[in-house]
């Protein structure tokens, strides 16, 4: 299909029949008077004042515990920057689709019209009543990392910006499994990072906590390598600073075992890999167009392991594989937070998935015969009918270990069923 024809594909059916992707429905009956006078006036008065009573009947009585806002000003929308709150309005609601057709979450999204930090932090609290989560999405760095900071500690339910911690959650689980199959150990293995925007500093960050060492890390951002000695840097970039006397990505790339790329299309260079550790893991994730074509990286080294953001090779760090399922998790146990020990649970879940046989119809979704663990299958497909049943339970599972739920699943095999109806 050529670019034209696509584009138009896309634009077609985003207009017809019904513009925009997502609609409201009624759960409760609407055929007669008596159905109208509990929906509304007067019956509706009685979850009104129990709710009133105890604020908790909120999730009793009303769509809240299923809702989630997805939430952007649109100054960092895909790979397209700062388009604006309505511009970013379609991505919005395919993040609605997407958690609705894989998690069965309700969605509203909400496009807010201001760059001002405090103004959309204030927004977002000002209606977060409304709401059982938040998903902010596509808000520039550094603002995303305040905004979702003071929105974790003021609010009650849980906050992701998903930009920054899908990203991270997937990838991990793709890393930790590239590693086992390099036989490397994270402990022990230099990253380079390309990138020190929102997705590259959380990733990064969570690496760390599975085990990756400062010292074993070099981060790069649009001006070169991050080096101790560069004034006026952001604390997010000084945490990641290095004392290594290095300038250039073609220096830091020298025995380096793995590349995690967040950054700009088409920056690294077949040279580059070839100078690289063996078996070099290459996530090249910059969308649409990754640091090194999946092609001419494969045709460069053929002991790579290699994952992009692109659906039409190998290993797709899709983040489409997270939110639905941590959402689904955190929501299910009135989670107050999405903390580090259920976004861990997350990576483990999906790092584990991929290491088991591959039901049929994975295999058919894709075109593939057969799919196994190894180079060319690291992460799970999103169209794979057992994330449902597994990450949503490792990640309340790991909530109700940290404290954070309201509430306990006691039945774990019922709850499970209950995922896959
Ligand atoms: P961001 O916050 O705008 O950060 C972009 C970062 O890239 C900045 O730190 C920027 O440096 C740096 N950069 C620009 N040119 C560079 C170069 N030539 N060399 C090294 N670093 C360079 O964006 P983001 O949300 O983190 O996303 C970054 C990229 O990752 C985008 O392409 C995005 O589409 C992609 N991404 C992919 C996935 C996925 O595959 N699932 C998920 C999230 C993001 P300065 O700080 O100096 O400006
Ligand atoms: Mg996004």
């Amino acid at each position: 299909m050529s670019k034209q024809s696509k584009r138009i594909e896309a634009l077609v059916y985003h207009a017809k029949p019904t513009p925009g992707k997502i609609k409201v429905i009624p759960t409760k009956k609407y055929a007669s008077q008596r159905d109208l006078s509990l929906a509304y006036s007067p019956g509706v008065a009685e979850p009104c004042l129990e709710i009133d009573k105890d604020v908790e009947n909120v999730y009793k009585y009303t769509a809240k515990g299923n809702l989630v806002a997805v939430i952007s000003n649109g100054t960092a929308v895909l790979g397209l920057g700062n388009i604006g709150p309505e511009a970013s309005k379609p991505v919005m609601e395919g993040k609605g689709l997407l958690f609705k057709i894989f998690a069965d979450i309700d969605v509203f999204d909400i496009e807010v019209g201001t760059e001002n930090v405090d103004e959309f932090i204030e927004t977002v609290k000002n209606i977060a009543p409304t709401f059982g989560g938040i998903n902010l999405e596509d808000i520039k760095a550094p603002e995303a990392f305040e905004i979702e900071r003071r929105l974790k500690e003021e609010l009650d339910i849980p906050v992701m910006h998903d930009d920054q911690h899908g990203t991270a959650i997937i990838s991990a689980a793709a890393l930790l499994n590239a590693l086992e199959l390099a036989e490397k150990r994270i402990e022990e293995v230099k990253i380079v990072v390309s990138g020190a925007g929102a997705a590259a500093i959380s990733c990064t960050r969570l690496y760390q906590a599975f085990g990756a060492k400062k010292e074993n890390i070099v981060m790069l951002d649009s001006k070169g390598v991050i080096r101790n000695d560069r004034p006026n840097l952001t604390s997010q970039k000084a945490e990641f600073a290095t004392d290594r006397k290095l300038d250039t990505l073609d220096e830091a790339m020298v025995d380096a075992d793995v590349f995690i790329g967040l950054s700009m299309a088409d920056i690294v260079s077949p040279q580059m890999l070839k100078t690289m550790a063996k078996n070099p893991i290459v996530f090249a994730m910059a969308n649409p167009d990754p640091e090194i074509s999946y092609n001419l990286a494969i045709d460069t080294r053929d002991d790579i392991i290699m994952a992009t953001g692109r659906s039409d090779h190998p290993n797709q760090v899709n983040n489409v594989l997270g939110f639905p399922f941590i959402f689904r998790g955190a929501l299910d146990v009135r989670a107050t937070k999405i903390n580090e020990a259920m976004k861990k649970a997350a990576v483990l879940a999906l790092s584990r998935l991929a290491k088991e046989p591959v039901p049929e119809q994975v295999n058919l979704a894709y075109n593939e015969t057969r799919l196994t663990f190894g180079r060319d299958y690291i992460i799970p497909k999103p169209f794979d009918p057992r994330l449902i049943a597994e990450v949503p339970p490792a990640v309340a599972k790991a909530a109700m270990e940290s404290g954070v739920a309201k509430e306990e699943i006691e039945d774990w095999k019922k709850y499970k069923n209950s995922l896959l109806e």
